[in-house]
């Protein structure tokens, strides 16, 4: 295990709490990526004094109240922003989901006691060392996700936390512990107590990460509660193969670059149909791109690859240069994955590059005229405008036509 080394902006405020007679500590995930040798992303603080006494602590520097209520304050140090909250305890999860009541404890024990997995319940301070009561550095060390207590207590407590599970082991590629993972299968209904937004934000960790596979192929079930559309894949058998097409789909997620959520997922749902992909992003609230990249790609998979250079033109205009490119991706893993020749790809790859080196339209705004220039050519705007530039650009587009300014005005008196 590496050594934990809490950075300058983080050390004078551990020890100005303990120089007022408190105990602090760095707690949770940074805890946990230090140790695993990964930089951590942010330092959160616990310690045993209110946030009344915090304020006291803290009297000389900035602070904000950003949770009070629950016992977190927000301090600045050395340009850094860290939150600092007092041990607690939460209780009465009677919406699966939000504590309805928080509970100031005196120990750190009693604190690490309330979170998700043991490898997240490990506290640490340069004078009092490791706390690690729920043996969060073996699991660490064995790569296993383990609820901290009774998993199905935890999980009726708070349903995300089975969608947590899945992305942490995604994340680092660990196994989940054996009760941990029955109680997720008994437990998954609990996920349609959880809002759209925080299920779609633990998707944008799971998709990405390099274990998504495992976790896709591993918990089926638990998927289906989140994408109802997919569970006829899993009995379905995939074209020409013994395999269902959840597991195709699980391999052409894999098959897209680690990072990419919005590939992964038009991935996961391309053997559904348009309406599907649709109703499942629209349940979901997913952003405006994403939706817009999942369902073309969806939609566009099941197009010919265009073979000429008019063809590769207008499938830019209409989808634009960087989806085009996400698009012959997707064409080039779905093909992978169903056994079928990716020659074609290639070809429409080089079609594409062989059109972005050349100056070319792709939209009536790429043209060398603009609707202004034609009308003082006394073309009377309205309708019949527009029809003179979509022929314009069909023209150039089929490369009987130079999109050259003079050229385009000579035959749009022509066509006019
Ligand atoms: P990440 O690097 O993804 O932010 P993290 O461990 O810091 O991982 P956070 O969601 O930022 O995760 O939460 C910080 C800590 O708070 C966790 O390490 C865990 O101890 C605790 N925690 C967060 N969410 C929950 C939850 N739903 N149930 C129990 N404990 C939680
Ligand atoms: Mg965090």
């Amino acid at each position: 295990m590496h050594e934990i080394r809490i950075p300058k902006y983080v050390k004078p405020l551990l020890r100005e709490l303990e120089r007022m007679g408190h105990s602090a500590y760095v707690v949770g995930g940074c805890v946990r990526d230090s140790m695993l040798g990964k930089e951590p992303m942010d330092w959160d603080v616990c310690t045993d004094a209110t946030p009344e006494q915090m304020k006291i602590v803290f009297r000389k520097r900035k602070v904000i109240e950003t949770g009070v209520q629950h016992g977190t304050l927000t301090v600045r140090s050395k340009g850094h922003n860290v939150e600092v909250t007092t041990f607690r305890l939460e209780s009465d999860y009677s919406d699966n989901r939000h504590p309805d009541r928080v509970e100031f404890v005196d120990r750190v024990e009693e604190d690490l006691s309330r979170r998700d997995f043991t490898i997240n319940a490990m506290a640490y301070s340069p004078k009092s060392g490791l706390v690690d009561t729920f043996g969060g550095q073996t699991d660490l060390a064995s790569g296993m996700i383990r609820c901290v207590g009774e998993p199905d207590v935890r999980f009726r407590e708070d349903g995300l936390r089975i969608l947590r599970a899945l992305r942490f082991a995604a994340r680092f590629q660990f196994s989940i512990e054996t009760e941990t993972s029955y109680s997720i299968r008994r437990n998954r209904l609990l996920l349609e107590n959880i809002s759209a937004e925080r299920i779609y934000k633990e998707l944008q960790g799971i998709l990405p990460a390099q274990g998504a596979g495992d976790m896709l192929l591993g918990f089926p079930e638990v998927f289906t509660v989140v994408f109802p559309e997919t569970e006829r894949l899993i009995g379905e058998p995939a074209e020409g193969g013994r395999e269902s097409k959840w597991a195709r789909s699980v391999r052409a997620v894999c098959g897209m670059p680690q990072g990419s959520f919005g590939l992964r997922l038009a991935m996961l749902l391309h053997e559904l149909e348009d309406a599907e992909v649709n109703t499942a992003m629209r349940r979901l609230k997913c952003d405006h791109a994403t939706t817009r990249l999942v369902k073309t790609i969806v939609a566009e998979l099941r197009q010919p690859l265009p073979g000429t250079r008019p063809e590769m033109r207008r499938l830019i205009g209409r989808l634009t240069k960087p989806l085009v490119h996400d698009l012959l991706t997707a064409q080039c893993v779905v093909k992978g994955v169903n056994g079928h020749s990716t020659a074609g790809v290639r070809e429409a790859r080089y079609l594409l590059e062989e059109v972005l080196d050349g100056f070319a339209a792709y939209t009536v705004r790429d043209l060398a005229v603009t609707g202004e220039s034609l009308m003082e050519e006394g073309i009377p705007s309205g309708p019949g405008l527009g029809k003179v530039l979509e022929q314009l650009l069909r023209e150039v587009q089929d490369e009987t036509l130079k999109n050259d300014k003079d050229a385009l005005l000579k035959r749009a008196r022509e066509i006019f």
